[in-house]
């Protein structure tokens, strides 16, 4: 095919993209956007097949089937909450894939470079695209191991880690002097080897060290590496579309993770350092140091509470994404509504386990988006309102993360239910949250904590503010 209508179609193809990443930053637009997406990669695919010196389409077209449908079959199974183990052990693929291109581009001798430093620039990328993409993959393995609950989501605190990390890098540099621009070409593969096991056990290392709280972090920021390995791989192939999309998942990965670090208030590189969090769903020491007393409350005294109330503002956490307690919430929202409660949606920015989490619960459900408020536009607005429920959240109600130094937690932005008259709390024990830290707001004298399954409790208290 004309290599000037595949450049056309790349162009096309990465519009589409950018049109995408615009659709996926609004919720009204988002479906637009994941379309746009498909659409741009159906065409990069298909031109790129078409691209001269492409061939051996009887393996090809094969594997690409069958890999597509596996995918399909995992993404349209996986549930919601699984949904970051899912992109991690994608991640981990785009990393795989960076590495044995790289590999399959140093051994390919057929490759004839113009001048000495059209090969340097060539053995460069290959150096660091395999680089990142040992990262990404040995990384990504970890946090898909983490979230999955089959590794420990406790930092793993080795002794002079910073020091064995940074000699890990170092001597990746040195390997990398060894690899690039060598004569004859094609003969350096050792140092090559040693270096993606280098970078294997570093991106393992890296993230073993980064603990359950931080780990919306370091999803995006290993979304961010894949891109920026994809867009290595590019470079090393001389393909425009995944150097340009590459460079925008890399971008906007990068870009999500600062914004998490924000809304978690807590700095990147402390982040990437690692040692923060403990293993969610025990309660920590501090919970067995006088904390107050709880008090519950049964389904029908929160249905009478409701009846009265005016202004009500639900925030949705991890624990309504396991009930799957979305619509039935939504069917309670519907009928205080109806009797001239104002009923709103408090989002914070790592409720659940993935960005945007709860705004795809509520979607689905069919919340208005209108009712359905991010943490900034809210927050202000509890000391005027009667009732805020907490369904199945924790970490991101914490008090503690602004009045006590010693939490883990300290810092991180959280939504201030407190200051409403009466905070309902729907969970099903005392149990701590993701970061495992107890939470005074449970013992606060305005709190009632409502034992149960957040589904079951909201349609029993629906049930109730029916009669
Ligand atoms: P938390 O993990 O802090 O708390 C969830 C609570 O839900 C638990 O305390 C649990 O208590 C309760 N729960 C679990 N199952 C049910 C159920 N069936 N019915 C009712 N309650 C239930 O969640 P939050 O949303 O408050 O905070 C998110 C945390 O996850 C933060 O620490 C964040 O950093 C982290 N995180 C966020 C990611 C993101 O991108 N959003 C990604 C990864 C981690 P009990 O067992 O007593 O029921």
């Amino acid at each position: 095919m004309n290599s000037g209508l595949i450049t056309v179609s790349y162009i096309a193809a990465s519009i589409l993209f950018i049109l995408s990443l615009g659709g996926l930053s609004n919720q009204e637009s988002a479906r637009r956007g994941n379309l746009y997406g498909m659409i741009g990669m159906a065409i990069a695919i298909f031109f790129t097949l078409l691209a001269p010196k492409m061939g051996g389409f009887g393996i090809l077209i094969p594997v690409m089937l069958i890999g597509g449908a596996v995918g399909a079959v995992v993404a349209a199974r996986v549930e919601m909450t699984a949904m970051p183990q899912l992109v991690a052990g994608f991640h981990s693929f785009v990393g795989l894939a960076a590495v044995l291109v790289g590999v399959a581009n140093y051994i390919d001798t057929s490759v004839h470079y113009a001048s000495h430093v059209e090969r340097v620039i060539h053995e460069a990328e290959i150096f660091v695209g395999v680089f990142i993409g040992g990262i990404t993959f040995t990384g990504s393995i970890i946090a898909f191991g983490k979230l999955q609950g089959v590794i420990t989501s406790k930092p793993l605190g080795l002794p002079g880690r910073h020091g064995v990390n940074f000699a890990m890098i170092l001597f990746s540099i040195y390997l990398g002097s060894l690899f690039i621009g060598a004569n004859p070409p094609h003969s350096q593969m050792l140092p090559l080897m040693i270096m993606t096991l280098i970078s294997f056990v570093l991106g393992a290392h890296l993230v073993m060290a980064i603990g359950g709280a931080d780990m919306p972090v370091v999803v995006s920021m290993l979304n961010s590496y894949s891109g920026w390995a994809a867009a290595a791989t590019g470079f090393m192939l001389s393909n425009d579309v995944l150097i340009v999309v590459g460079s925008l998942v890399g971008s906007s990965g990068a870009i999500l993770s600062y914004i998490m670090c924000r809304a978690m208030a807590r700095s990147f590189i402390s982040v990437i350092l690692g040692g923060f969090g403990v293993e969610a769903g025990t309660v920590t020491a501090s919970a067995s140091t006088e904390q107050g007393t709880v008090t519950s409350i049964n389904v029908d005294e929160t249905a009478a509470l409701l009846k009265d109330s005016k202004s009500v503002i639900i925030i949705p956490g991890y624990g309504m994404a396991v009930a799957q307690a979305q619509h039935p919430v939504y069917e309670m929202t519907k009928f205080l509504r109806d009797r001239g409660c104002n009923v709103r949606f408090a989002i914070h920015p790592v409720a659940g386990r993935l960005p945007g989490h709860m705004n795809v619960l509520l979607a689905e459900a069919k919340v208005p988006y209108d009712i359905v408020l991010e943490m900034d536009e809210i927050n202000h607005d509890f000391p005027n309102t009667d009732v805020a429920i907490v369904l199945g959240a924790n970490d991101i109600v914490n008090p503690g993360a602004q009045d006590d130094a010693s939490s883990p937690i300290y810092g991180m932005p959280v939504l201030e239910c407190w200051k409403a008259g009466t905070v309902i709390v729907s969970k099903r024990s005392m149990a701590s949250g993701y970061s495992g830290v107890d939470n005074p707001l449970f013992y606060k004298e305005n709190t009632r904590m409502l034992f149960g399954d957040a589904k079951k409790t909201v349609e029993a208290v629906l049930a109730a503010v029916k009669q």
